[in-house]
């Protein structure tokens, strides 16, 4: 099984590409940016460990983890947010991990992890391969505007905390170009795909 993660800044359209693997590939796929939430749930194995770490004061009335006052707790503190990344991170790695197992027992060829912050996570240790998506600034302000109601104030904020052009480049193994429409976007991948021996004609 190839394990590819896909990286990027936020609106480059890892989205698209992890999708084009999903839909057309029959590939396993896993969404790393949402998994921590879902573990933080009541059932959910970081929500006991969050709870003793940071006591009742960040739990809802229903008992459930108030991720709003957790947010604003970490805010700015980078010994708490340090706390609760070492409670949540090896819990998502595990996951992962399991997940790639499971894919690879039911026999899968492709596992796609995407995550924005991939590299700073270090799940690249156990990709065969990261690529990352590149678009241009404007481009992706655009996509952000029309298809989540964002202000360019916004994106350029959420863009400010992420890795540069720059440095995604140097960190990961190949760049897939998203400047055009999603044809080419997909022409693109398969031409890898190709070239990794992962695509027949
Ligand atoms: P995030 O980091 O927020 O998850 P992302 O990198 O996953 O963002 P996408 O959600 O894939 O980005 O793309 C942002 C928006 O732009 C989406 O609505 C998507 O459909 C659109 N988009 C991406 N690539 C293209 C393209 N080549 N042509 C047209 N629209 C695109």
């Amino acid at each position: 099984m190839f394990v590819l993660g896909i990286t990027g800044g936020i609106g480059s359209g890892k989205s698209e590409v992890t999708g084009y693997f999903r839909d057309y590939l029959d590939a396993s796929v896993c969404l790393a940016d949402g998994i921590g939430a879902k573990l933080q749930a009541k059932d959910g194995p970081a929500y006991a460990p969050i709870v003793s770490a940071f006591g009742k004061d960040i739990l809802c009335e229903n008992g459930c983890l108030d991720r709003k006052k957790l947010a604003s707790v970490v805010f700015n503190d980078a010994e708490q947010l340090k706390i609760l990344d070492d409670i949540v991170h090896p819990l998502v790695e595990n996951y992962i991990q399991n997940e790639m197992a499971r894919s690879r027992t039911e026999g899968k060829k492709i596992f796609v992890v995407e995550s924005a912050i991939l590299i700073e996570v270090g799940y690249k240790q156990f990709c065969d391969e990261v690529w990352f998506v590149k678009a241009p600034k404007r481009i992706r302000i655009k996509r952000l505007k029309e298809t989540r109601d964002m202000t360019e104030s916004q994106a350029l904020a959420v863009m400010s905390r992420q890795l540069s052009d720059e440095e995604y480049e140097k960190k990961c193994d190949y760049t897939i170009k998203n400047n055009a429409d999603l044809e080419t976007l997909f022409k693109r991948i398969e031409k890898r795909l190709r070239e990794l021996n992962l695509l027949e004609d």
